[in-house]
């Protein structure tokens, strides 16, 4: 199946018992728009999902109208008493199209990556495959709790992931599984709590791909209060040491051996000086010499590890996050690229977050100035961060 045709179908047929805000927490504003219209922009923006359709609860009409202005959909389908009546009666909508797959996904879940999309898309167009999933491997112990509260039991949660959305399954498939399940009672059904579980039930094979953490469901008022309070800031770092006598250079916190060495501050580590600054550049918290004065001699000869990692605990301790790590070298030598990797990893441990959130990138002035006559090192870095709007 080259080009298989999708049809997005996001529910958003809920009312938000949980959410308890005066809109169902689709409709809510997150940011400038609502929740349901970033969603909708999330899938517009996977390669592989061609036409979307919405299904929502009866009376939410208005709502949905301003969430879905601009992308020109058609009408949307009204929902039933639970999620599965209304994942059936968007499939039964979906008939006159009949498109090969279909792309089942929760509105209240604005963030799903349109890479992951992707990567579901071509998950279900292995042979012998009906389904592809996303999810999350279960990082949490999981106990089984009494009455009470006692903890009786550790469940082991190997092989456990967390199912999160979208699910893409074959249409006719789906469809068949679902109308199979609309005849089903009582506990049955309430087993059914996604549309993996009705398609299992069916006995369709679905695959398992790994998703992100950050596809997460906006289930309370808090998770949106806490979402669209974040603004994200990025600020430059820069900074020059010369070359000393010696025989290894240190550069984002490892060392690597070279004819000189750099002399200056600490250890004279020219790429974590650069993102020591440009994270508290980026919560306005001065630069690394207000926290490190030059002058003062205990610093000196000191691994700068502890500077960077000072900047993220400030960071931290205002309730940010690093979302990235972008750093320059200008030097003739000595050569980085054999050391990039090492060097990537080197600062993501220091920063605390993963190696693909972090690029070490290397240039030369091309024999000019300073770096080209070989007298020392300049690093630029830019941290992009998110931070609690105040
Ligand atoms: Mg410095």
């Amino acid at each position: 199946m080259l080009v298989a045709t999708c049809t997005a179908l996001i529910v958003a047929g809920g009312r938000g018992r949980r959410f308890g805000g005066p809109l169902p927490k689709q409709y809510a504003l997150l940011g400038a728009r609502p929740v349901l219209s970033h969603t909708l922009a999330a899938l517009r923006a996977a390669p592989g999902i061609g036409r979307m359709r919405v299904v929502i609860a009866p009376g939410d009409e208005l709502h949905y109208q301003a969430s879905a202005a601009g992308f020109d959909l058609p009408a949307p389908v009204l929902g039933g008493s639970s999620r599965q009546q209304s994942v059936l009666n968007g499939l039964e909508a979906l008939v006159p199209e009949s498109p090969d797959l279909v792309a089942i996904h929760d509105a209240a879940r604005p963030f799903v990556r349109p890479i992951d999309i992707a990567a579901c898309l071509e998950a279900v167009a292995m042979a012998g495959v009906d389904g592809a999933i996303l999810g999350v491997p279960l990082l949490d112990t999981l106990k089984r709790v009494e009455e009470g509260g006692i903890v009786s039991e550790t469940l082991p949660r190997r092989d456990l992931w967390r199912a999160q959305t979208p699910q893409v399954f074959r249409f006719a498939a789906l469809l068949k599984a679902h109308r199979a399940a609309a005849a089903l009672a009582g506990t049955e059904v309430t087993a059914l709590t996604d549309d993996a579980a009705v398609a299992e039930r069916a006995g369709l094979r679905i695959v398992m791909v790994p998703g992100s953490e950050d596809n997460r469901k906006i289930t309370t008022a808090e998770d949106l209060q806490q979402l669209s309070t974040m603004e994200t800031r990025a600020a430059l770092g820069f900074d020059v040491h010369g070359f000393a006598p010696g025989r290894a250079v240190v550069l984002g916190g490892i060392s690597i051996p070279h004819s000189q060495s750099l002399s200056g501050h600490s250890d004279a580590d020219v790429a974590l000086h650069a993102l020591t600054d440009a994270v508290l550049g980026a919560i306005g918290a001065g630069d690394i010499g207000t926290h490190f004065p030059p002058s003062d001699p205990q610093w000196r000869g000191l691994s700068s590890d502890r500077f960077l990692r000072h900047a993220v605990r400030l960071l931290a301790e205002r309730g940010g996050r690093i979302v990235h790590l972008d750093l320059t070298l200008i030097c003739e030598a000595p050569h980085i690229g054999p050391h990039r990797q090492a060097m990537t990893d080197s600062i993501a441990r220091i920063a605390g977050i993963g190696s693909d959130r972090v690029s070490v990138k290397a240039t030369t002035t091309e024999g000019l100035g300073f770096t080209g006559r070989r007298e020392g090192i300049a690093a630029q870095a830019v941290a992009t961060i998110e931070t609690p709007k105040r």
